[in-house]
C-alpha cells in the first residue's frame, strides 16, 4: 500500500518542472532578489487574475492581513470583528496590528462567519470585520458588506485559502476595501517558501500597504513612518508566476475531486462540504465532519493516509487568548465544528483510485465504530 499525503507538492512540481526551472534560474542569473521586475510583474498579473486594480506582493499572508489593517489605519483601542474557526493568524494579525479581534461565530454549513450574528459583536470601538474565505469557499460577502457600510467599517478579507474562489460571480479577493492572500506552499497557489499578496482598488490604500512593507519609505532614502520588512522575494514571486497560469486548472482537478468524494461518501455518516450554490468552491480543504474524529484521525494514519486537522482549537479557547475569559459555550457552532472536522487529502494531482481507498479506509472504520455500539 502506497501512502497518500493530504497534500502532493512532488506531484505539481513534476508536471511543471521546466517552467519552475526556467524561472528559478532566470532569476538567479538577473541578480534583482528583492522586488524589482519579477515582482511587479506578478503582481500585475495577479492583480488581474483577481479583478482588482492594484496587488502588492508581501513577505507571508500573515504580513499581508498586518499591512492591511494598518493601511485602514487600525490600530489600538479600536476592535475587528472576526471567525472563531479560522488559522490563528487571521486573529494574530490584529493583534499586531494593535486591535482587539472580537468573535462572531459561524454557521454550520459553510464554518463561515455567521453574517447575521455580526450586528451583535459590534461596538463604538468596532473598526472593521475580517472575513474568512475558509477552505476554498467565500464568506456570505453582500450581507457583511451591507452591515460594514450601516455601521462605517472597514472590509478586509482573508483570502488565504480562496485563490479563483467566487461569490456571485465575483472573486475572492475584489470584494472587500481589500484583501490577502498567502502563498504558502500548500495554499492553492503556492510558493517556495513563505509569500503573500494584498488586493485591493483603492489608490490611496494600497499606496500605504506598498510604504509599510518597505520601512515606510518614499525615496531611497527617506522613510515616512515605521514600516516593516515585509517584501515579497522575486525567486518567489518568478515560482508564482509560473505556476499562476495553471491554477484555473488545478481548480478544476480539485472541484472534480471534490465531487467524486461526494459520490464515495453519499449516504453515509459523512458529513460532506456544503457548496453553496452562489459561490466557487475551490477546495483547499475537504474537510468532512464524522463521529469519533481522533480516532480516525489515527486510523488514518496507520493505513498510511494522511489527514489534518483544520482547526481542532477555535481562537477563543487558544492558550493565547486565555486572558480574554470565553470559557467553552461562548462560540457553540465553532465549538462542535472543531470537534468534529476532519481535512482528507487534496489536491489537483490526487487520483481516482487514491480516493477510493481514502473513502474505503474512511467507511470501514466508521463501519467497525457502528458494529461496537
Ligand atoms: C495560511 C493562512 C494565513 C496565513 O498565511 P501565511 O502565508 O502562512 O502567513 C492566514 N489566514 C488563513 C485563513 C490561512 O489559511
Amino acid at each position: 500500500m502506497t501512502d497518500i499525503p493530504v497534500v502532493d507538492l512532488k506531484a505539481q512540481y513534476a508536471s511543471i518542472k521546466s517552467e519552475i526551472d526556467a524561472a528559478i534560474q532566470r532569476v538567479i542569473e538577473n541578480t534583482s532578489f528583492i522586488m524589482g521586475p519579477e515582482v511587479r510583474n506578478f503582481e500585475a498579473a495577479f492583480a488581474r487574475f483577481v479583478g482588482v486594480s492594484e496587488a502588492a506582493g508581501v513577505a507571508s499572508g500573515t504580513a499581508a492581513l498586518h499591512l492591511a489593517l494598518l493601511a485602514a489605519g487600525i490600530g489600538p483601542g479600536d476592535e475587528v470583528i472576526t471567525t472563531p474557526f479560522t488559522f490563528y493568524a487571521t486573529a494574530e494579525a490584529i493583534e499586531q496590528a494593535g486591535a482587539t479581534p472580537v468573535f462572531v461565530d459561524i454557521t454550520p454549513d459553510t464554518y463561515n462567519i455567521d453574517s447575521s450574528k455580526i450586528e451583535a459583536g459590534i461596538t463604538s470601538r468596532t473598526r472593521g470585520i475580517v472575513p474568512v474565505h475558509l477552505f476554498g469557499q467565500a464568506a456570505d460577502m453582500d450581507a457583511i458588506m451591507a452591515v460594514a457600510r450601516a455601521h462605517g467599517l472597514w472590509v478586509i478579507e482573508d483570502a488565504a485559502q480562496a485563490h479563483a474562489a467566487e461569490h456571485r460571480g465575483r472573486r475572492c479577493g475584489s470584494m472587500g476595501d481589500l484583501a490577502c492572500f498567502s502563498f504558502y506552499p500548500s495554499k492553492n497557489l503556492g510558493g517556495y517558501g513563505d509569500g503573500g499578496m494584498v488586493t485591493s482598488s483603492n489608490a490611496a490604500l494600497m499606496a500605504r500597504v506598498r510604504r509599510l512593507r518597505d520601512h515606510g519609505r518614499i525615496g531611497k532614502y527617506a522613510h515616512l513612518e515605521l514600516g516593516w520588512a515585509y517584501r515579497l522575494d522575486a525567486l518567489q514571486a518568478a515560482i508564482l508566476s509560473a505556476k499562476l497560469p495553471h491554477v484555473e486548472a488545478w481548480t478544476a482537478a480539485r472541484q472534480a475531486a471534490a465531487g467524486r468524494y461526494d459520490a464515495l461518501f453519499a449516504d453515509s455518516a459523512v458529513m460532506t462540504p456544503v457548496a453553496r450554490e452562489d459561490n466557487r468552491h475551490v477546495y483547499y480543504a475537504y474537510a468532512v465532519r464524522v463521529p469519533r474524529r481522533d480516532a480516525l484521525l489515527e486510523h488514518l494514519a496507520a493505513n498510511g493516509i494522511g489527514a489534518v486537522i483544520h482547526y481542532p482549537i477555535p481562537m477563543h479557547l487558544q492558550p493565547a487568548y486565555r486572558e480574554m475569559g470565553l470559557p467553552r459555550g461562548t462560540f457553540p457552532v465553532a465549538e462542535m465544528v472543531a470537534d468534529q472536522i476532519i481535512s482528507l487529502p487534496m489536491f489537483p494531482e490526487i487520483t481516482p483510485a487514491q480516493q477510493q481507498r481514502v473513502a474505503e479506509t474512511v467507511l470501514a472504520f466508521l463501519a467497525d465504530e457502528g458494529s461496537q455500539q
